[in-house]
């Protein structure tokens, strides 16, 4: 399988500190079944910066690492790219990075909002040929209170990737009832770690899709993994009819 957040690459944030971290992650990975692996580290969050051709750079580094060390995973370069007001101009001068050079961008909304700006952004880089996936929304304060924000942004064309921690209950058991009610209301199109580390931010891929096979069933757990390969491939990818989260439902549940 492909993961495709991953913060493998050593000394660049909060993810792998050094180089046998990141090799700790790789073995990992493998272990989970991981083939490729997207190095996303973050840019413009806080203190990171991680421009495109510095990753690159870091990305063949690593990749000839594993080589040697006999690792038989492939990194390929990305980017987990906080959501500014410029991000647009950001890709014209060489600052962002999609993934793998497709058109696909990972977008970070900040733990508590959604920027006001957002939608007409999303619309820019959409114009550019880019498509905005929000990563984690289902660990966003105003996305969890209103979940139609999420739901109004995936009808203009967003998409959207739940971890597989939260699907686990790694970040607690509201967490984990959000992620499965994206899930169900088909607002979510892709699945990854965002792992940070091999202990307490570790991939949990294998767990997140058993559980999430238990509950919808092999078609689901298909469009999520099989999304992962048309993305890196720039293919288009599988889209079910996004659904709103039922007010009532979601509120009982809270
Ligand atoms: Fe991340």
């Amino acid at each position: 399988m492909i993961d495709l957040h991953c913060h493998i690459l050593p000394g660049v944030d909060d993810g792998a500190r050094d180089l046998s971290e990141s090799i700790e992650m790789a073995k990992k990975a493998v272990e989970q079944g991981i083939h490729t692996i997207i190095a996303t580290p973050h840019h413009l969050n806080n203190r990171y910066e991680n421009p495109k051709q510095t990753i690159i750079d870091r990305v063949r580094e690593l990749n000839k690492i594993l080589l040697d060390e006999k690792i038989d995973l492939n990194v390929l370069p990305g980017q987990e790219t906080r959501i500014y007001g410029e991000m647009v101009e950001g890709y014209e001068t060489g600052e962002i990075l999609p993934i793998d050079n497709t058109q696909y961008v990972l977008v970070e909304f900040s733990s508590s909002h959604v920027p006001r700006y957002t939608e007409k952004l999303f619309y820019d880089l959409q114009m550019k040929g880019l498509i905005p996936v929000i990563v984690h929304p289902e660990r966003n304060q105003e996305i969890i209170e209103r979940p139609e924000l999420l739901y109004k942004l995936v009808k203009k064309g967003a998409l959207t990737q739940v971890t597989a921690a939260s699907v686990c209950g790694d970040f607690g058991k509201k967490i984990k009832t959000f992620s499965l009610q994206l899930i169900e209301a088909n607002l979510i199109h892709f699945i990854a770690s965002d792992a940070h580390n091999t202990s307490n931010r570790t991939f949990k891929m294998r767990e997140a899709f058993s559980i999430i096979q238990a509950k919808y069933g092999n078609d689901m757990v298909y469009l999520l993994e099989e999304n992962g390969e048309l993305m890196i491939e720039g293919s288009h990818v599988y889209k079910e009819v996004p659904e709103r989260i039922k007010k009532k439902k979601f509120f009982k549940i809270f």
